[in-house]
């Protein structure tokens, strides 16, 4: 079954919003078997927004509006759908009751303009909105189904879990989109690629898409199947790619890099502190993202300047004069100086170059070094890295949590069991 989302609002053609409850949409649509062919978004404009409904009725079988249902005078979609579909709006006293009440439970008096929200298109469905005023519709026309759901993401996602996907699943037929994901590391979009390519393109019903971000690449296989019976054929194809990886992959669940590694400090009972020079917080804030990262993590010190290097992490002040603040001595120095001052089993550093200025005919512009601290040993490793300042950040910091999930999983292969 082919849907169709039409965001409406002004505001999303504008630099400054992005439409993200399509994304959403999309998810739940897929779980209950519509393939999304198209999207659109448009202004808050009554003959704009009535213009695409028209096309879409002709294309598409579920037709899922958001936005543009609010109380002010630039919400139209009620009225421009109502105006394509040649049907009457008249205002539902049973709604407007149930704004008025809500309005005075919140001690206000309900303004004129919010009565619009009370305006139903004839033979439509309501959908009341447990978390809004502005209830949703579900509309039914010529074998086609035109749903307008609210704007604001919290109320949209309300209405389309409770009242809009009982009823399209019923709708979606038995087809269901299965998919797969894997989350990888350690190998560049193209080396990836040379290796998968021959795997997936034997496997012309599984949409295979490779998407590299500044963290991570994505590695998804997709595919239409019938929902009573499991594809073997996407079983066998992840087989193999799991396979071809192998510990390269490290989520197959969307996972984060920092929630995988903090399940293996959890299962091997070590603690972590790190020292951040270049990202300045931003690995301490990654691996505290996580719940109960407090198990864990024993905090983090900022040594943004030589001397807080010296006096916080216990750096010589000669050794940074003679290798200089980004150094593998450095980096190691800050490993073994962070993990005693936190009094925790594992130290990990980063110190680089984030730029744009500071860079020397030796250390370029996003050189890195990262320090390491565990058991016996402390180590360390440097790369260069692409980009501007915030993405040099943010390999930064991956890179740290990267390795630090290696060394866990040597440490780990080594221990006996
Ligand atoms: P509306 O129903 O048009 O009054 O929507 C009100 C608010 O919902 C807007 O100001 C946005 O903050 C939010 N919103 C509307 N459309 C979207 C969208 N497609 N994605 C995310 N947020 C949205
Ligand atoms: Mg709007």
């Amino acid at each position: 079954m082919r849907a169709e989302i039409i965001a409406v609002g002004s505001e999303l053609l504008t630099p400054d919003n992005i439409d993200t409850n399509s994304l959403y949409l999309t998810h739940g649509l897929n779980e209950a078997g519509f393939e999304v062919r198209l999207k659109s978004i448009v202004g808050d404009d009554e003959a704009d927004i009535a213009g695409i409904l028209q096309t879409a009725l002709q294309r598409s079988d579920l037709i899922i509006f958001s936005g543009g249902l609010g109380p002010t005078e630039d919400d139209l979609t009620r009225q421009a759908v109502a105006g394509a579909l040649n049907r009457p709006l008249a205002t539902n006293s049973h709604i407007l009751e149930m704004m008025r009440q809500r309005f005075a439970a919140r001690g206000f008096r309900m303004s004129p303009n919010n009565e619009r929200q009370a305006q139903v298109i004839r033979d439509a469905e309501v959908l009341d909105n447990p978390l809004g005023t502005a209830p949703g519709m579900w509309i039914e026309e010529r074998g086609r189904t035109i749903v307008l759901l609210p704007g604001p993401p919290r109320e949209l996602k309300s209405i389309f879990e409770q009242k809009v996907v009982p009823r399209i699943s019923r709708l979606g037929g038995e087809m269901k989109l299965a998919y797969r994901s894997f989350h990888v590391t350690g190998l560049t979009e193209s080396e990836l690629d040379s290796r998968l390519a021959p795997i997936y393109t034997a496997y012309p019903h599984i949409r295979t898409t490779i998407l590299a971000g500044a963290r991570h690449i994505a590695v998804r296989l997709y595919q239409w199947i019938d929902s009573s019976k499991p594809s073997l054929e996407l079983e066998e194809l992840a087989g193999k790619i799991q396979r071809e990886l192998g510990d390269a992959v490290f989520a197959t669940g969307g996972e984060s890099m920092e929630e995988v590694v903090g399940r293996q400090l959890k299962e091997s009972g070590r603690t972590l502190a790190v020292a951040e020079s270049c990202t300045a917080g931003m690995l301490g804030m990654h691996i505290t993202s996580v719940p109960g990262s407090s198990e864990y993590f024993m905090g983090g010190i900022l040594c943004y300047s030589n001397q807080s290097k010296i006096d916080l992490c216990g750096v010589p002040a000669e050794l940074l004069e003679k290798h200089g603040a980004v150094s593998a001595e450095a980096a190691e120095c800050l490993a073994r100086g962070v993990r005693a001052a936190l009094h925790s089993s594992i130290g990990l550093s980063i110190t680089g170059i984030a730029g744009p200025g500071g860079a020397t005919p030796e250390k370029p512009v996003g050189l890195v070094y990262i320090g390491i601290s565990i058991g016996e040993k402390t180590e360390s490793r440097s790369r260069v890295m692409p980009g501007d300042r915030e993405t040099i950040r943010e390999r930064s910091t991956y890179l740290a949590l990267s390795w630090l999930r290696r060394k866990l999983m040597e440490d780990r292969s080594r221990k006996p069991e």
